[in-house]
């Protein structure tokens, strides 16, 4: 799964570190598992604002579309007011709420929560954006004070004892039943996730629950900007153009370009980000500069110095464990999985390992053909893992005679972008245009306007912000800056996709890898998630779904890329113009499965260390001695580390979002590859009424209904693991159907 994605980071309150990321207001505690407990109002300090002073960011959002963020107005010395001076005004919006005399109704409740805490909710759009891409010292130092801070505010939210009795009072009133589908899934969202922070709990439950939250908030904190330190910090410099031996043009020229925004100008910097690391570990001939870029990277918070993870996953882990057991659950896992479609951890496990044996069968087999044209070269040793990316793109070529050089021209950034837009009005009648009166973080973000074509009426904004820089996290994601809601009048979305790509010469074309391309459909299926949203209640909508259903449309979108229509369009030769020759598109067809072997295991690997260090329960866990252990009794090839190891494992540790959680990617690729049929046996992908299907049960209705429901209305039967076997050319035979859940 080289299309997975890394994901925004420690900051946002209880939110979906995933690379969608729907801006998780505090308030909202929603089905986020550990999202949020308790604390006492006495802990929060006054709010230090005057009351005249008025900051932009503290206002309704002005201009074009129903308002946009004023980002150049953004002051990061003032996050910290700004903060506060929103919690303040949310915390009198919840008092009204609490204290209403007339009896507890959906109206005067679960609705009036739905509009509680929009200044917040604006300001952390602010702060979620510069934590993620305009990071610095002086930001990180406003991080590591908020993030314990907003964790008791949200806490502070579920366990008001008076809000929570009128919750449950409604919850279990029968007068829930008169309510509207949306509405009694509202309720229950509320309810549970209310339950599931502790509002249940005695007083000094919830006061422990509390404490931990704050201080597993501050780890995350410290976790991220360690692996942030170790990507800026720990980077190679190239200084003789003859140990760039094997770097195809683009490549060297991204390291030069690198270099000389750090002052090296002549020489070539590698840095320590996957966009950066991955070509390298593909193309370079020098085996010592390969491992030597590789340990680097694989090392990230690992390095035995002041930035190492280690410790503070143990104390991560612990602190989980006491949590799950104060909440009455038996492990942290147990926890997460409640409320996602996996269920249980042991339904997830099941998975995975149903998996797990195919994949390492492949490698087995990836290596044998890699060893063996490895020894006809005169390599005198057995493959490593800093080798395997090197020898299998010597495989490709040899198998399929497919070389990513050959590709590569014909994948230029802003033409994938065009046939993404051209997909998105095949499938959902999306049109996108650019605007230019919008303030943008930094000149590098663009704008567009999404509108639906058969009525012109206004869907929503895209923002594009493609590039990396200083202070931006390595990865791609989505995000949303203000979510699709209509009960108190239409308000459309504005959601943005964030990359990596690295600037080459200036006024060239960016050509980027086949993988790049997949992982820009994938964010961009994020991203039509969120615009094609139509649900009444901001809480429910968009991509704010179960975390293992989330990845399901956005993996589907990354489909459409190989459709011979696209490639026809939009994969043209930046040079001259042509299009992607026919059989070159079929050798890309043809090679798909190609190294899935390495792919999946060096995904699920992760996934299943992600499960089992949260199924240990309170025990005193040595993050390296685990990931040892557990992988040694994996059977994992020794060619292939975890995608993410323990030590900068951000989806885990950086924030509550994907810890045991990690194997929804797996979870939701089932979904995938079996929802993709459902176009290929009827006209073929762009077939309009699987698409209305589609858009009609799965892109549109957010979390109104149980996932799995949604995606039997859409495919009519539930998805089994055959598909998803096939599609990773892994032995079918034995494949079990999965039964169906509710
Ligand atoms: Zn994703």
């Amino acid at each position: 799964m080289r299309n997975i994605v890394l994901f925004v980071g420690a900051s946002t309150l209880a939110g979906l570190p995933a690379c969608a990321s729907a801006p998780e207001p505090a308030p909202r505690a929603t089905s986020t598992p550990t999202a949020s407990a308790a604390s006492s109002a006495a802990s929060i300090p006054a709010v230090p604002t005057a009351p005249n002073e008025k900051n932009p960011l503290l206002e309704k959002w002005t201009g074009p579309f129903g308002g946009v963020p004023p980002f150049a107005q953004v002051k990061i010395e003032s996050f910290e007011a700004v903060i506060l001076a929103g919690m303040d005004e949310q915390r009198r919006e919840i008092d009204a709420i609490a204290k209403t005399p007339a009896a507890p109704t959906f109206d005067n409740t679960i609705a009036a929560m739905e509009d509680m805490g929009r200044t917040l909710d604006r300001v952390m759009v602010f702060y979620g954006v510069w934590a993620a891409t305009m990071n610095g010292a002086e930001f990180q130092a406003i991080e590591r004070a908020m993030a314990p801070k907003l964790a008791a505010f949200s806490d502070e939210i579920t366990q008001n004892e008076a809000l929570f009795k009128r919750i449950e009072a409604i919850y279990n009133s029968p007068d829930k039943a008169k309510l509207t589908p949306e509405q009694q899934r509202l309720v229950w969202r509320r309810y549970t996730s209310f339950v599931r922070a502790g509002a249940k709990l005695d007083a000094a439950a919830k006061k422990r629950v509390a404490e931990i939250n704050q201080r597993l908030a501050s780890l995350y904190t410290n976790f991220s900007q360690n692996v942030l330190a170790d990507e800026e910090n720990y980077i190679v410099v190239i200084e003789k153009e003859a140990d760039l031996e094997g770097l195809p043009e683009s490549v060297r020229a991204a390291a030069a370009a690198v270099a000389k925004t750090k002052g090296m100008e002549g020489k070539w910097v590698i840095t320590n980000t996957r966009s950066s690391v991955e070509p390298f570990l593909t193309y370079s001939t020098r085996d010592d500069l390969r491992e030597k870029v590789w340990k680097n990277f694989v090392s990230r918070g690992d390095n035995g110095d002041a930035r190492d993870n280690k410790k503070i996953i143990s104390e991560i882990l612990k602190l989980r464990a006491e949590r799950a057991k104060l909440l009455g659950y038996e492990t942290h896992a147990h926890l997460g999985l409640e409320n996602a479609m996996g269920k249980t951890p042991e339904r997830a496990m099941g998975r995975m390992e149903e998996v797990w044996p195919a994949a390492v069968s492949r490698v087995r087999e990836e290596v044998a053909d890699m060893q063996a044209l490895a020894n006809k070269a005169g390599l005198k040793r057995k493959i490593q893992p800093w080798d395997y990316r090197f020898y299998a793109e010597k495989v490709r070529k040899a198998k399929y005679n497919l070389d990513e050089n050959e590709v590569k021209p014909y994948l230029q950034l802003e033409k994938l972008r065009e046939g993404m837009f051209w997909v998105a009005e095949q499938l959902f009648g999306f049109t996108f245009a650019p605007v230019s009166n919008v303030e943008v973080v930094h000149p590098d973000v663009r704008v567009f306007e999404v509108k639906d074509k058969s009525s012109g009426k206004h869907v929503g904004i895209w923002y594009f912000d493609p590039y990396a820089r200083k202070g931006k996290r390595s990865g791609a994601w989505m995000t949303a800056y203000r979510m699709q809601e209509r009960f108190k009048g239409e308000v459309t979305t504005i959601v943005s996709n964030n990359s990596n790509f690295v600037k080459g010469k200036e006024g060239e074309p960016i050509l980027i890898s086949w993988s790049d391309a997949q992982t820009l459909f994938h964010e961009f299926g994020h991203a039509l998630h969120g615009l094609s949203s139509n649900v009444t209640y901001p809480s429910l909508a968009g991509t704010r779904v179960a975390r293992d259903y989330v990845e399901f449309p956005s993996q589907l979108l990354e489909h459409w890329l190989s459709t011979p229509e696209l490639l026809e369009k939009f994969a043209v030769h930046y040079q001259t113009g042509k299009p992607m020759p026919k059989e070159l598109a079929a050798k890309i067809e043809k090679a798909a499965t190609f190294n899935q072997g390495f792919g999946t295991v060096e995904y699920l690997s992760s996934a299943l260390v992600d499960m089992k260090l949260h199924l240990a329960g309170d025990k005193d866990i040595d993050a390296g001695a685990f990931e040892r252990d557990t992988l040694k009794a994996l059977g994992m090839p020794s060619e292939i580390v975890m995608r993410h190891r323990t030590p900068q494992f951000s989806h885990v540790f950086a924030g509550d979002g994907y810890s045991a959680g990690y194997y929804s990617y797996l979870w939701s690729d089932t979904l995938t590859a079996d929802a993709y049929n459902a176009f290929t046996e009827a006209k073929g992908p762009y077939d309009a009424a699987v698409a209305e299907r589609l858009r009609k049960h799965v892109f549109s209705v957010g979390d109104t209904i149980d996932p799995a429901e949604g995606y039997r209305a859409f495919r009519g039967k539930d998805a089994g693991t055959e598909a998803l076997m096939k599609k990773r050319g892994f032995v079918t035979k034995g494949a079990k159907k999965l039964a169906g859940k509710k």
